[in-house]
């Protein structure tokens, strides 16, 4: 089954899919310390839409300064993918490359550091609405810079005839599996140095791009094609609309086994990174009072489901996510 948004009459490709994204924002919340999580709380449905809003940027409004925010090509700014040399901030960056460079490689970790620090001076200026948009895109970049292909030059396998991996990794594997995820990552950590952990967290997630390509290289050599991939009744590969290739639901499951937990680790990553970065900017901004901003009855209204869905977090579970929103309806197509 492959989820798709329908958005003005256009299906729309998301990374991570819908389902990882709408899991990272929602599952941060609850990471979040008391004095923020029950003004979050209030917003979870927004923010857990809003975790799909910056791909949408990308399609619906074909917003072309959007697509270099959501992947870096390491390989294009060190040959061998070592983070150490590159660029700590977005200014950093445009002083040292061409913007038709940066544009082609991608600027995802100077992206997270840019939102991070908008995102503090909206706590600051005490904006709810902004806090609220720049935390749920901040959470997506979050999201994707845990993907290990938004971190690499062969992005889709293609350079290694394995096309199709990216929606495989990220779509077909947390939609079949997902929901035996276990998302609880306990309180979150204030972080000294937002640029510094960026590019580590860059660095870690780059570290497993060999191993994604190499267990899917390995697992379709094992197989027949007609068990990798999905065939039409002329014994054609069946595409999404996007012409990527549709794997088997054998092929998932066998790929997700011998990932041995990678994409539960990157989603539970994600979702304590984004919970740490949405309190690191509120640290930052001097730990505003966040109570005011929403009307006391709203607070009150919602306490009592607020503490049944933290005992639902606390066994690795975000409760429902509705899969409609002003953004759209999710479909299946397969
Ligand atoms: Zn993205």
């Amino acid at each position: 089954m492959i989820l798709v948004l329908v958005a003005g009459g256009m299906t729309i490709a998301l990374a991570w899919g819908p389902w990882g994204h709408q899991h990272i924002n929602r599952a941060a919340v609850f990471a979040l310390p008391s004095e923020m999580r029950p003004f979050f709380y209030n917003h979870i449905d927004f923010i857990t839409e809003e975790a799909v809003v910056p791909d949408l940027r990308k399609y619906s409004i074909n917003d072309r300064a959007e697509f270099p925010r959501h992947y870096i090509d390491l390989e294009l700014y060190d040959p061998n993918g070592d983070v150490s040399g590159l660029p700590l901030t977005m200014k950093e960056a445009r002083s040292r490359y061409a913007d038709t460079f940066l544009n082609k490689a991608g600027t995802l970790p100077w992206t997270i550091v840019d939102v991070t620090e908008k995102l503090t001076k909206a706590f600051r200026e005490r904006k709810k609405t902004e806090i609220l948009f720049l935390a749920g895109d901040l959470g997506h970049y979050i999201g994707d810079a845990h993907m290990p292909l938004h971190t690499a030059l062969n992005h889709d396998g293609v350079m290694t005839g394995q096309k199709g991996i990216h929606a495989l990794w990220e779509g077909q594997v947390p939609e079949s599996f997902g929901e035996a995820y276990n998302l609880y990552t306990g309180e979150t950590k204030y972080i000294k140095d937002i640029a510094q952990e960026t590019r580590a967290m860059i660095d870690s997630t780059h570290h497993l791009v060999e191993r994604v390509l190499a267990i899917d290289k390995e697992l379709a050599a094992s197989m027949p094609k007609e068990k990798v991939y999905l065939l039409d009744s002329t014994g054609r590969v069946v595409n999404n609309q996007y012409g990527d290739p549709v794997h088997t639901a054998e092929y998932v499951r066998l790929f997700h086994e011998r990932l041995g937990g990678m994409t539960e680790q990157q989603l539970r990553g994600a979702i304590a990174e984004t919970s740490a970065y949405w309190y690191t900017a509120w640290v930052n901004a001097g730990k505003p009072d966040l109570s005011d901003l929403d009307p006391v009855e709203l607070t009150e209204r919602n306490r009592k489901n607020l503490e049944s869905d933290l005992k639902l977090w606390k066994k690795g579970k975000v409760g429902m996510i509705r899969a409609t929103g002003d953004f759209g309806k999710w479909v299946k197509v397969q």
